[in-house]
């Protein structure tokens, strides 16, 4: 028997410690992973007094609903989930094909329902914040965009609504089922951030092999304030020693995201800057330029492809490794926030917890 009587929706990320070294531990992880059950009544190998006892301790399996999806010509299809406090998340699957067909499927998940930190070009930041996800729902986005497309999800990226390092303990328990029990690599799997202070030392512990992907989008703090609000309580300088360390401790180099806003911060003084900035950084590191993907409501434009080209000659003159991030489903509402924010105008139910920014994670 089960020790305790939480929902067996969290299952998916328990440990299964005791219960998997069991004969009856093992068939109920492969009903959850491998046969994908979604209810009781589906656990046909195990006994029915079995079913009946874990039904009557008030366990339970099942996923949250898709609400709504769209997708995009290029295949990108953007899933609205509901969960059970009738909150909606977004997670996206992104495929690369191939002529065999999909070769590569990455998830972008979500961590929290909505987002705290108000970065200035970010839907999700618009929209307010209502909590954190539980390690199962942040899993159960993966298994949804595996249902979606029928296909193994091969890579994952904390990219979607939320500040992962807001909600890190669910984070790391959620990677650890992404891991071990859906066999996604850890090199497969990017958090990113746009630096919560205290936290990426705290990841750096935990020795992942997966990839820091640091949300910068300026050069230099004063700009950087003007982007991301709350860059106010940690100082550029901070952040940049903090992603030093991880490469040392790790061995992993560190994914600088940037995003490029016509007229703000895409100048080739900007990229001479950038490059400055890295270079205090060791050797650790890539950049990742995205142009600007225009959210309703925004007055931020998204920067001429020469912008982009001259920004990216600018680098590589001075060393600096970069790519530019392919802008995949622009016509499905692809920015991150875009699409809840059309179906849950108000996330902030009265049973929500302050929407006040909150820079003390979980
Ligand atoms: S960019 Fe990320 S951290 Fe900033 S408001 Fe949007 S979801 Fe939050």
């Amino acid at each position: 028997m089960l020790p305790c009587p939480i929902p067996l929706l969290r299952l998916l990320v328990l440990r299964l410690t005791v219960a998997r070294q069991s004969y009856r531990g093992k068939q109920l992880h492969d009903l959850l992973y491998k046969s994908r059950a979604k209810q009781i009544q589906e656990f046909s190998h195990v006994p029915k007094v079995f079913r009946e006892a874990l039904v009557g301790a008030g366990w339970k399996v099942g996923r949250s609903p898709v609400h709504h999806a769209v997708t995009a010509s290029d295949g990108t299809t953007k899933i609205l989930l509901k969960l059970e406090d009738n909150r909606l998340i977004e997670t996206v699957g992104i495929p690369v094909d191939d002529d065999k067909g999909p070769s590569r499927l990455t998830a972008c998940i979500s961590s929290q329902v909505g987002c705290p930190l108000r970065c200035s070009f970010c839907a999700t930041g618009k929209g307010g914040f209502a909590r954190n996800l539980h390690a199962h729902e942040i899993v159960e986005q993966v298994l949804a965009i595996e249902e979606t497309f029928q296909h193994r999800v091969t890579n994952v990226v904390f990219m979607g609504m939320g500040e992962p390092m807001l909600n890190l303990k669910s984070v790391l328990e959620a990677h650890r089922c992404l891991n071990k029990e859906l066999k996604i690599g850890q090199r497969m799997i990017t958090i990113s951030t746009v630096g919560v202070p205290n936290t990426i030392k705290k990841l750096a512990s935990h020795k992942l092999q997966s990839t820091l992907a640091v949300s910068l989008h300026a050069p230099n703090q004063k700009l950087r304030e003007t982007i991301v609000p709350s860059a106010k309580s940690y100082p550029l300088e901070a952040l940049m020693d903090d992603c030093k360390n991880y490469f040392l401790e790790t061995g992993r180099r560190v994914s600088f995201e940037y995003t490029l806003l016509a007229g703000i911060n895409d100048a080739k003084e900007h990229a001479e800057e950038l490059a400055e900035l890295l270079h205090t950084c060791g050797g650790g590191y890539h950049v990742n330029l995205i142009p600007y993907n225009p959210i309703r409501g925004s007055e931020y434009k998204r920067p001429y492809r020469k912008v982009v080209q001259a920004f990216v000659d600018a680098l590589e003159a001075r060393k600096i490794t970069v790519s530019v991030r392919q802008t995949r489903g622009l016509d499905a509402n692809a920015a991150c926030g875009q699409l809840r924010n059309e179906f849950q105008k108000n996330p902030l139910l009265e049973s929500s917890p302050s929407s006040e920014p909150n820079l003390v994670p979980a």
